[in-house]
């Protein structure tokens, strides 16, 4: 199972459609894929940094990821509208850890008013769904593809995201679907 959680407030139709897109596809792998309870912001409070303002985004997953083994599931997913960073970045769109079993993407610099454009609801929750997939595929065991169309390349920019596909690419699959006959 993959637990999908959101950590504080994200607004209940992302959480719904970001479930409902990796249920169905990840449903196709024999997974399924529930959505847990909210988690309180506090419970990752020590990831601030009050110079950046900002959250590092590892300090997310060791709680994701005791969870994980709480609730017996094979993955956790985090959604989060906190703005994460990572040590020598200015900002992550999303991080995973494939030991740990848990992944955090935050919905933080998804929109397109963030980059100076008109809202888009229906764009907003897709720039959502690439990044769950892509962080579910390193939870997996998934490395960067250098398929531009592949949910599993790097996103440097928004625009990296918006290129992608919301699906692993035909070699990415392939290894997924191996990496999880191992694991199940
Ligand atoms: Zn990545
Ligand atoms: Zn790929």
């Amino acid at each position: 199972m993959i637990l999908l959680v959101s950590i504080g407030m994200v607004e209940g139709r992302v959480i719904k459609a970001v479930g409902e897109f990796i249920g169905s596809y990840y449903a196709s792998l024999g997974i399924p894929v529930a959505v847990g309870d909210s988690l309180p912001e506090n419970w990752f409070s020590d990831a601030y940094n009050p110079l950046r303002r900002q959250y590092l985004g590892r300090k997310f997953l060791p709680p994701l990821s005791k969870l994980r083994m709480e609730k017996k599931a094979h993955a956790v997913l985090g959604i989060t509208s906190l703005d994460l960073y990572e040590e020598g970045l200015n900002f992550v769109f999303g991080l995973a850890h494939a030991g740990l079993g848990a992944a955090v993407i935050s919905t933080f610099r998804l929109r397109p008013e963030s980059y100076g454009d008109a809202p888009d609801e229906g764009l907003f929750i897709e720039r959502a769904i690439k990044e769950a997939m892509h962080e579910l595929g390193h939870v997996f065991g998934l490395g960067h593809c250098p398929d531009e169309r592949c949910v599993m390349h790097f996103s440097n920019s928004i625009l990296d995201t918006d290129i992608k596909e919301p699906v692993y690419c035909p070699v990415c699959f392939g290894r997924l679907k191996k990496n999880l006959e191992v694991e199940l």
